[in-house]
Formats: C-alpha cells, sequence, structure tokens
C-alpha cells in the first residue's frame, strides 16, 4: 500500500494520517520527520540538507529526493508507506515515479482531502487558547461555555499569531498555489482520488478507507 496523502492545512490531513497508520500498520512519512531523522543520524544526505538549512536555504531537489530514497529502502516501507509533504513539486513526483519504479513498485492511490478554502478558513481562524491554563477552544467545534473566557479559570482566551486571519489567509494561498499543480499532476495520470473532507472526521475516515480496499 503505497500511498500519498494530500491536503491543505485544516482539511484534516494529520487526522486520517493517524487512522491510517493505526488501522494498517503503514510508516507515517512526513518530510519534516524524514529530514530530523537523516540530520539526527548525520547520513551524507542530512548533512548537506542540514548545510543549506542552516543558511536559511532551500534544500535541493535532488537531496530531498535523495533523503526520500533512503527512507522509503528502510525496512518498515517494504509492505507500504504513507508520503505526506512530499512531493511537494511536479518535478519531485516526476522523480518520485522514477524512483518507484527503480524499486518495482508503484503509487497505489494518492488521496486529496479536498476542504472548500472558506472552511478552511474558519477552522484555521476559529482556534483559542488559554494563556493560563492551555486549554484549547474552537469557536464553532469546541466554543467556551461563555464567549472569549476559559471555563477553568475565566481568564480571557487569546489567538495564537498562527490562528490570526491575515496569517491564515496567507497560508492557505501560497499553500493553494503550491497544491495546484500537484493536484494536476496527478488527476492526469488518472490517480488522484478526491475525498470530501468538509464532513465528520469518521464519515470521511470510512471513505478513505472504503479507497484503500480498492486497488487503482
Ligand atoms: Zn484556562
Amino acid at each position: 500500500m503505497n500511498l500519498i496523502l494530500m491536503g491543505l492545512p485544516g482539511a484534516g490531513k494529520g487526522t486520517q494520517a493517524e487512522k491510517i497508520v493505526e488501522k494498517y500498520g503503514v510508516p507515517h512519512i512526513s518530510t519534516g520527520d524524514m529530514f530530523r531523522a537523516a540530520i539526527k543520524n548525520g547520513t551524507d544526505l542530512g548533512l548537506k540538507a542540514k548545510s543549506y538549512m542552516d543558511e536559511g536555504a532551500l534544500v535541493p531537489d535532488e537531496v530531498t529526493i535523495g533523503i526520500v530514497r533512503e527512507r522509503l529502502s528502510q525496512d518498515d516501507c517494504s509492505d507500504g508507506f504513507l508520503l505526506d509533504g512530499f512531493p511537494r513539486t511536479p518535478a519531485q513526483a516526476d522523480a518520485l515515479e522514477n524512483m518507484l519504479s527503480d524499486m518495482n513498485r508503484r503509487l497505489d492511490h494518492v488521496i486529496y482531502i479536498e476542504v472548500a478554502r472558506e472552511d478552511l478558513f474558519k477552522r484555521l481562524t476559529g482556534r483559542w487558547i488559554c494563556p493560563d491554563c492551555g486549554a484549547a477552544y474552537h469557536e464553532i467545534f469546541n466554543p467556551p461555555e461563555e464567549a472569549g473566557k476559559c471555563d477553568k479559570d475565566g481568564s480571557q482566551l487569546i489567538q495564537r499569531d498562527d490562528d490570526k486571519p491575515e496569517t491564515v489567509d496567507k497560508r492557505l494561498d501560497v499553500n493553494l498555489e503550491q497544491t495546484k499543480p500537484l493536484v494536476d499532476f496527478y488527476s492526469e495520470k488518472g490517480y488522484l482520488r478526491r475525498i470530501d473532507g468538509s464532513r465528520e472526521i469518521n464519515v470521511v475516515f470510512q471513505d478513505v478507507d472504503a479507497l484503500l480496499q480498492e486497488s487503482r
């Protein structure tokens, strides 16, 4: 089961990834974790990646792709993997196709968890936290009893910078722009599967699960 999971911030990708891993036991390979591990293990590619990151530069594709190749060659990936955050560009997607074909493997599904932008905006900007006890609330999904106040200690709730409307808007724009070419790439290949992520978590997973039972 060789999978890619795609979705914009707030689409519930992380939650669905957890559920896939729990049910199917495939390793969840996020780009961030993969880089951290390569750097921590001091592999040649890890050190190369680090030298770019230390300078605040983008890690070149050849290094990123090499790290992915190393990771996918490890034993725990022999029955499949769930890639998250890679590929980011059609060029990387192409490299992945070639890499898998070298390994005599192929992608089974590319799952795109889709949620309308205005809903993502509501999800992402609705988060409020208590500065005193750390309790987290959401205007829609988990509102405090009294608007703007912590249920436990009555403190005034605050919004993290990441959750502020301007920041969220920008993040969604950047992500949408980045995701579109990849969505097109996999649509053209004919194995992009869109899942409506606007529904309840377990309902979304039922669809994901049904899809995983099918072959491409
Ligand atoms: Zn509190």
